[in-house]
């Protein structure tokens, strides 16, 4: 049964697949179709017979019905038009599409074209469709699947069908079909695979895809970036031939054949960290995900594939780096726990605790539950967590000493620490570390009996040379005024020899009792008379000024003393080191040179000030630089009036010590001599 072509079309179009031949559906076609084949039939019957006018009515009407209900049941728009262009018929779904509210009725009679003008502008291009309108007609000829858009955004197609009778040309059919159903779903799949495509394309994960046998099929772009290889070297290539490094090659494709194999229709999604080669050959480790797709009806395998080659670096190194510190912490003769915040173990090294089944059970527990593992008394645990809880408080490291009974039944000392580690300001961990002390406890008791000792026998020397210096004073007076009595009472009898010999032992008698004043001087440093306060050293330069000023005129001296500042010291000390280096600096001039020039000034370091008395005097060899600090070390260069004891540098070295400085020479034999000192700006 051939049904006829505008009904075919539409079935072919409207009607789904399985309906088709459903028998009901089929009877109903057919009677559609032969509804048409005698309208055909009988309309070309029509002129051969001649019988009554009443027949021929009712089979007009009978017709007219059929024509009526057949465009009426159409889900098309249908104009029907003879052919002088005008309109014979069309069915309401035509009226709609055209959005016209004239009735079917008064649209007969109408010309096509002036309608098509009229009413063409539903459509977005109003002009194409006019003049299509008008090609159309022009050739007469059958015409399908214009599509036209109108401005609601539907679709629609147009098909034009001539009309002939016996070679004339009788009409012709306008059909419109909405088609945006149809045409939304089209564009839908062709979004869908563009973005889909560019998905693919654009995602951050190399993305690889391959067939049942395992040959790649598809590889994007970041997989180029990954794995260098460019898709076209790849496309149709096996993935094992690829991007597997030959040392687990076999494995690997033996796991992926299973892979391949697995009959489950469940999606796969394994994450897994494998290594890998680029093109260059270069190991790199990439964590990748699969699952199974279909394309085609044929299962394919779609792997996320990300570079981890960075990371997987970084966490080895971390590893290394853990295992490093754990092997100093664990090898270091000191008890090492760490702590969280809560006083929970989180670490504990093999010193702390022996065996390793407690070391690895103590984790997360705290001391309280380590007595009772131990059924100790949980006394030492208490004072613990005192400890503890004032480390967190304060965020200071709380030491103390723990005495303990060793195995050795030896009573050993223990200094333990619980050192607060922080981050970001705030308590991260509790380090608690314990440091066998005994050997070292006795070594500083012993130290600290010699130093006792030794202070002692210094007080008991400082003691004796006072003594000594101050009971020798009057012996040593009287031995010189007798001397000069009995040079008074003799007289006139004494030789110029006699008196020569007396001359000298009251010299002699002098010296010595610079001597005994200097030691005294000398002895008296470093007693705790005075306390450390604001000197200021200007004053003091004005006053060694004033008395130097005889020396200065005899000697022809020029003294030139720059500003000085206020310091943290004891005045009578640094009035004694000016006043003994500037008498040694004039004392020791050269006689060769008439200008003698003194000068003091200082420069301030970022913790000290830094002095100096610098000379043109005599100068010192190097050699001597130190010895002339040690206490009656005299030099060979002091010619006739430079006669001195040798305690005056000593003094200044004990002064400047004594405020934790320090003192040195630079010289230069015939040139001069410049003494630094430097005294620390705070001396707490
Ligand atoms: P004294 O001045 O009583 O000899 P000091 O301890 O003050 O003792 O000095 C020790 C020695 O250092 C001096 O004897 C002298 O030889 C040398 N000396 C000190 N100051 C100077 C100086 N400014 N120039 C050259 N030599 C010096």
């Amino acid at each position: 049964m051939k049904f006829q072509h505008l009904l075919e079309k539409q079935i072919n179009e409207l009607l789904p697949e399985h309906l088709r031949n459903e028998p009901a559906m089929f009877k109903f076609l057919n009677t559609v179709n032969e509804s048409y084949q005698n309208l055909e039939n009988q309309s070309s019957e029509q002129e051969l017979s001649n019988k009554n006018d009443r027949d021929v009515l009712s089979k007009i009407i009978f017709r007219e019905k059929i024509f009526n209900s057949v465009i009426n049941n159409l889900k098309n728009g249908v104009l029907l038009v003879n052919e002088a262009g005008e309109i014979l018929d069309c069915n309401d779904n035509f009226l709609e599409i055209f959005n016209v509210t004239i009735k079917r009725e008064d649209i007969k009679g109408q010309y096509e074209k002036d309608f098509f003008i009229k009413n063409g502008s539903i459509f977005d291009n109003t002009k194409s469709f006019i003049s299509g309108v008008e090609k159309i007609l022009q050739k007469k000829i059958p015409h399908f699947d214009e599509l036209f858009r109108n401005k609601k955004n539907e679709f629609y197609e147009r098909d034009y069908s001539p009309i002939y009778y016996k070679g004339d040309y009788l009409g012709h059919l306008w059909i419109y079909t909405d088609i945006t159903k149809k045409q939304r779903e089209q564009d839908s799949i062709i979004q869908n695979e563009f973005t889909q495509r560019q998905i693919l394309n654009s995602a951050i994960d190399a993305i690889i895809i391959v067939n049942e046998e395992g040959i790649i099929k598809f590889w994007n772009p970041q997989a180029e970036k990954i794995l260098g290889w460019k898709f076209s070297e790849v496309y149709d290539k096996f993935l094992s031939e690829n991007i597997t490094p030959v040392s687990i090659k076999e494995p690997n494709d033996k796991g992926i054949k299973k892979y391949l194999a697995a009959t489950t229709k469940k999606i796969d999604a394994h994450l897994n960290e494998i290594l890998s080669i680029n093109k260059e050959g270069a190991k790199i480790y990439i964590q990748i995900s699969t699952i199974r797709i279909k394309y085609h009806e044929k299962n394919h395998y779609c792997s996320f594939i990300r570079d981890i080659t960075i990371k997987k670096n970084y966490e080895n190194e971390l590893a290394k780096q853990k295992k490093f510190t754990e092997d100093i912490l664990n090898n270091l003769p000191a008890d090492i726990a760490v702590f969280d915040r809560d006083h929970n173990y989180l670490f504990v090294n093999p010193m702390a605790i022996k065996t390793k089944e407690t070391r690895d059970w103590i984790v997360g527990k705290n001391d309280f539950e380590y007595c009772e593992m131990k059924g100790l008394n949980n006394q030492s645990a208490v004072e613990r967590r005192g400890l503890f809880n004032k480390a967190i408080s304060t965020k200071k490291t709380v030491q103390w000493i723990d005495e303990v009974i060793n195995k050795n039944n030896k009573k050993i000392y223990i200094l333990r620490n619980f050192y607060p580690y922080e981050e970001d300001g705030e308590i991260k961990y509790i380090f608690g570390y314990g440091i066998d002390i005994t050997e070292m406890r006795s070594v500083q008791l012993k130290l600290n009996e010699t130093l006792l000792d030794l202070k002692n026998i210094n007080e008991e020397l400082e003691q004796f040379a006072y003594i000594i210096s101050h009971d020798l004073q009057e012996p040593l007076r009287m031995v010189k005024s007798f001397l000069q009595l009995l040079e008074k009472k003799l007289g006139n009898s004494l030789d110029d020899t006699d008196k020569r010999y007396i001359n000298f032992a009251v010299n002699g008698a002098d010296r010595m009792k610079k001597h005994i004043q200097d030691l005294l001087e000398y002895s008296r440093i470093g007693k705790k008379t005075e306390e450390v306060d604001d000197v200021n050293c200007d004053e003091i330069l004005q006053e060694i000024n004033t008395i130097f000023q005889l020396k200065i005129r005899e000697t022809n001296t020029i003294l030139t003393i720059h500003p000085l500042p206020i310091i943290k010291a004891l005045r009578s000390g640094m009035y004694h080191l000016f006043q003994n280096l500037i008498a040694n600096a004039i004392k020791f001039q050269r006689n060769d040179i008439k200008l003698h020039t003194v000068e003091v000034g200082y420069t301030e370091l970022d913790n000290s000030w830094q002095f100096y008395v610098r000379d043109n005097g005599i100068g010192i060899e190097p050699k001597y630089f130190e010895r002339i600090f040690i206490l009656f070390q005299r030099l060979e260069n002091g010619k006739e009036g430079k006669a001195g004891t040798g305690i005056g540098l000593a003094v200044c070295k004990k002064i400047v010590e004594q405020l934790n400085g320090k003192i040195w020479i630079e010289s230069e034999v015939g040139k001069g001599s410049t003494f630094y000192f430097k005294i620390p700006k705070h001396n707490d």
